[in-house]
């Protein structure tokens, strides 16, 4: 199979490059490298079947002859990061938006099936679990720029939606739940990797807010197959589907689980949001996924244990920080 895979030098997209290449597919990437990045697939670049493009998704004429040349597209690239998103709101919404809007424009032109990655931030600020795919969604207002990321993907979801209603689009969404690994950067405010490297340098391991906010994170692997069964999956067309973690944990004790397994001397502190984020700044809660719909569907959820996940991500940080 010829697939696309925009956002390709990406933490997720470059993992799931790595997958496509090892099982035998054509690859080809497209990736601005505003999050990316060379290095993400610079093992790939010798390869035959894989084919790369520095460029960013609004470019529509690059789009429309990678398109065309592929039978699958799975669309990754988009502004990721809730600190990346609050610095770029602007750019965030536009490359959200308009990117996703060119990448479905094109695959219905050329008739190809689309994946389109969202998040699990488009549930917003609900308390109960598991959040499933036909909950309502919760917004705070439009000057708490946070949910311009939720509403820029749930605009994409539904805009997939149509697509697939209106003219019988090949189009699967699926929400992303705190997804961790190996080559996810702490530089866009991501939790696991921040806490990794400070824990790994000794240093105070920053809890924002009280630290009882949870989360439940995803193994890129599992995602990863998560994505590829979703791929091959006839029912999932026209259907948005969760793709998350089972084990749910406070954010300090993550910090505390972290700091354990790498053996740190780190000092866990407490930041108020409002030193990191500014005014107006308001958490998500808690985030835990039902997978029902991705069991039934594909006949598969992620399984990874969370300790499982922290430590081959801890061994990936281990071999590339240098302590001072
Ligand atoms: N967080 C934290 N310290 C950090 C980075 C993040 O306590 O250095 C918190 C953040 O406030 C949130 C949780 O960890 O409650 C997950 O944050 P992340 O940005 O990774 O993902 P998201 O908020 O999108 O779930």
């Amino acid at each position: 199979m010829k697939i696309l895979v925009t956002g390709g030098a990406g933490f997720i997209g470059s993992n799931l490059c790595d997958y496509l290449i090892s099982r035998g597919d054509y690859v080809s990437v497209i990736d601005n490298l505003s999050t990316g990045s060379l290095d993400n697939i610079s093992q790939l670049q010798d390869n035959p079947r894989f084919h790369y493009i520095i460029d960013t998704i609004l470019n529509r004429d690059r789009m429309e002859s990678l398109v065309q040349e592929c039978d699958v597209i799975v669309h990754l690239a988009a502004a990721v990061g809730v600190k990346y998103v609050i610095e770029n709101p602007l750019s965030s919404i536009e490359t959200n938006i308009c990117g996703t809007e060119i990448a479905l424009k094109l695959a219905n032109k050329y008739k190809k099936k689309i994946l389109i990655a969202s998040t699990s931030e488009v549930y917003g600020k609900h308390m109960h679990a598991p959040l499933r795919e036909d909950d309502n969604l919760i917004y705070g207002p439009p000057t708490t720029i946070r949910w311009s990321y939720a509403a820029s993907k749930l605009i994409d979801e539904f805009t997939a939606i149509a697509y697939h209603r209106t003219k019988k689009l090949k189009v699967a969404v699926f929400r992303c739940f705190n997804t961790i690994g190996p080559r996810q950067t702490g530089l866009y405010g991501m939790v696991v990797p921040r806490f990794i490297q400070q824990a790994l340098r000794d240093e105070p391991i920053t809890v924002f807010g009280d630290g009882k906010q949870t989360r439940t994170f995803t193994y890129v692997v599992d995602v990863i197959q998560a994505i590829c069964r979703l791929i091959g999956c006839k029912e999932a067309i026209g259907e948005v589907v969760n793709i998350g973690g089972t084990e749910e944990i406070s954010i300090l004790e993550l910090a505390e689980r972290i700091k354990a397994i790498v053996g740190s001397r780190s000092k866990i502190v407490l930041v108020p949001y409002e030193q990191v984020y500014g005014k107006d700044f308001e958490d998500m809660m808690r985030r835990v996924p039902s997978s029902q719909k991705l069991k039934a569907l594909t006949g598969f959820m992620p399984q990874t244990p969370l300790d499982e996940a922290l430590k081959k991500t801890i061994e990936y940080f281990r071999s590339r920080v240098t302590l001072t």
